[in-house]
């Protein structure tokens, strides 16, 4: 038999997570990604499109069933769900209702599915009795099977990868990427998505190499086809030859010696030349995570995103659950502080079984702080587990997209009420703990002063700060070239927002991306930032960037950098004072 060597093909893709990683290509059919699309049916296929929906029920029920009946004895108990399942199948307010949509709005089965369903959770979520409102949870399982069948996905799950491989997608959801047994997974390809998207900054906190926004990928690479992934300088390259597999060893082997270099010495405080502290941590979604932070030396968690413990489950995960996780996270930092950010949902962070009605503009609708006030048993939920992590180290509570002063006020009654709570319970925990709020709305900025009187610390969150102070939505690929925390009108916000701090004696942290660059270092620094928070490879260099730099001269260089109008004219006199020192003291290797 002749085995014919296949063609060596290279992808360009945005290099989202540095490094590079070798191995066999593991695809994530598209189906098994929630992405729902409507479509209108004309009048005379709507027969045929109930009849795709009838058949999709009819094979859930007779995978059903076979799983039923290779269920042993013992796992009685299982089957019966399974069976009461099979009987949700057909049950009216799903099966009739989903019909009676496709009919009435004349819309595809997939979309009908989601519009029933969406209600249903609705309708079984705000029953008081514990037993129906698991059958909420009942008619996701029954629904998503039906999905699953509906849209021809591969029954495949993300998470039941067993064995090393390339992950190659053509997006991941926060969801998806929190299923995943990320031990598994030796890098991350995908067609769409960049820098900013979850799966970015996941990669980049775990250290795996990533290519993302790779267009062609997915219709390129088949299962198991060889792969290099050069997360550095975003390139893919599929069935490479002999050379290049040991050019690109070599260059694993260059860059594992290279980070190596930059840890070392990253435990050391970063103090600059004039003696001012800077506290440098790290941003986590996983509890996981928390080992790299330590490992690159991060003075502690300044922002722990707590909505990744929602996202992999199909109902609200308990007290205990967020405890466990919490503690888990806080016992390993401690001494060293840990900021939980509450439940930050909705907006880019879409949760099947909390979403409510679809909103045409995510990110102005029901997110974050928005959604907790609204539902105060869920909420308190999550600041019972905090409260009792809190006994164990040093915690503090971060609420995100704050806009108005009441919401603080808010905050603080349900903190006290949830502290009441657990000291009846005779549950133990900490009350005194910090409170702050993320920074990222501009009526927020606005009103500093007034709310600096009810929080001990602030932390601007730059990634939705320049979102909604300049109106271009971050996930939007078209306006991505505008995106610039550099911009003049950013800078003159969070010069507001330091000089409030400094006034009420408030301590002010950022956690969005920009922390993550030391060329953005001598601005921060000017702007008196106390703290710094990124993810957690980019702690050794700004760590190193600190200690290069005097606080006083940054502080001097503000005064020209506010007066600039054009963020083209703000980055040109950055770069003419501090490229070449970074450049010289920085990223030496
Ligand atoms: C931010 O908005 O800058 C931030 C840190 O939060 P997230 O990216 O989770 O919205
Ligand atoms: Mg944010």
């Amino acid at each position: 038999m002749i085995v014919k060597e296949q063609q060596e093909i290279i992808l360009k893709g945005i290099g989202a997570s540095p490094g590079i990683c070798i191995g066999k290509a593991y695809l994530v059919d598209r189906g098994t990604v929630d992405v729902v699309k409507k479509y209108i049916i004309r009048k005379e296929d709507l027969e045929k499109e109930k009849n795709r929906f009838k058949a999709s029920v009819q094979r859930a029920k007779e995978e059903l069933h076979q799983i039923i009946e290779k269920t042993p004895e013992e796992y009685r108990e299982h089957a019966n769900i399974l069976e009461t399942h099979v009987v949700l199948l057909k049950d009216k307010m799903l099966y009739g209702k989903t019909i009676e949509t496709i009919e009435r709005e004349r819309v595809n089965a997939e979309w009908a599915l989601r519009k029933v369903v969406a209600r249903l959770k609705d309708i079984f979520r705000d029953m008081s009795d514990p037993y129906f409102r698991e059958r909420g949870s009942d008619i996701v399982h029954v629904s998503n099977r039906i999905m699953r069948n509906l849209s021809g996905a591969d029954h495949v799950s993300i998470k039941d990868i067993d064995k090393r491989v390339i992950l190659v997608a053509e997006d991941l959801s926060p969801a998806d990427t929190s299923q995943i047994q990320l031990e598994r997974v030796k890098g991350f390809v995908t067609d769409a998505g960049g820098m900013a998207s979850h799966t970015g900054i996941i990669a980049r906190t775990l250290q795996i190499p990533a290519v993302l926004g790779a267009d062609r990928a997915t219709k390129t690479i088949r299962n198991d086809d060889l792969l290099v992934v050069d997360g550095t300088n975003g390139l893919l390259i599929i069935h490479p030859s002999e050379s290049t597999l040991i050019e690109y060893e070599e260059r694993r082997a260059r860059h594992e010696i290279r980070i190596a270099s930059i840890t070392r010495g990253a435990d050391a405080p970063a103090v600059t030349t004039d003696g001012v502290r800077v506290e440098v941590m790290g941003n986590i979604e996983l509890p996981e995570e928390v080992v790299a932070v330590r490992d690159f030396g991060g003075d502690g968690i300044g922002l722990y995103r707590s909505e990744f413990q929602y996202l992999s489950r199909t109902t609200f995960p308990s007290e205990d659950d967020l405890f466990d996780k919490y503690k888990d996270v806080v016992e390993v930092m401690a001494p060293r502080p840990v900021v939980i950010r509450t439940l930050d949902i909705n907006g880019d962070k879409a949760v099947s079984y909390l979403s409510g009605a679809d909103e045409a503009n995510p990110a102005l609708g029901l997110r974050a702080i928005r959604y907790c006030l609204q539902k105060p048993e869920v909420f308190k939920v999550q600041l019972r587990a905090i409260l009792r992590a809190a006994a164990f180290g040093n915690v503090r509570i971060l609420i995100p997209m704050i806009s108005d002063f009441e919401e603080v006020v808010q905050v603080k009654r349900l903190l006290d009420e949830s502290a009441i709570e657990l000291e009846r319970r005779g549950v133990p925990c900490r009350r005194e703990i910090q409170m702050g709020i993320m920074v990222e709305v501009p009526s927020a900025v606005v009103m500093i002063d007034t709310i600096a009187k009810k929080v001990d610390f602030f932390s601007i969150g730059t990634n939705d700060l320049v979102q909604y102070a300049m109106a271009i939505d971050r996930q939007n690929r078209q306006v991505a070239h505008l995106f610039n925390p550099l911009h003049p009108a950013l800078i003159r916000m969070v010069k507001h927002v330091s000089d409030v701090a400094r006034d009420e004696g408030v301590r002010l942290a950022m956690c969005g991306e920009m922390a993550a660059y030391p060329l953005h270092i001598p601005v921060l620094l000017g702007l008196c930032i106390d703290e710094l928070s990124m993810n957690p490879q980019s702690i050794p260099l700004v760590k190193r960037a600190v200690r290069t730099l005097s606080a006083s001269d940054t502080r001097g260089f503000m005064d020209s950098l506010l007066k600039q109008v054009r963020a083209s004219d703000v980055n040109a006199l950055l770069r003419e004072a501090y490229e070449e020192h970074m450049t010289r003291h920085v990223h030496t290797e």
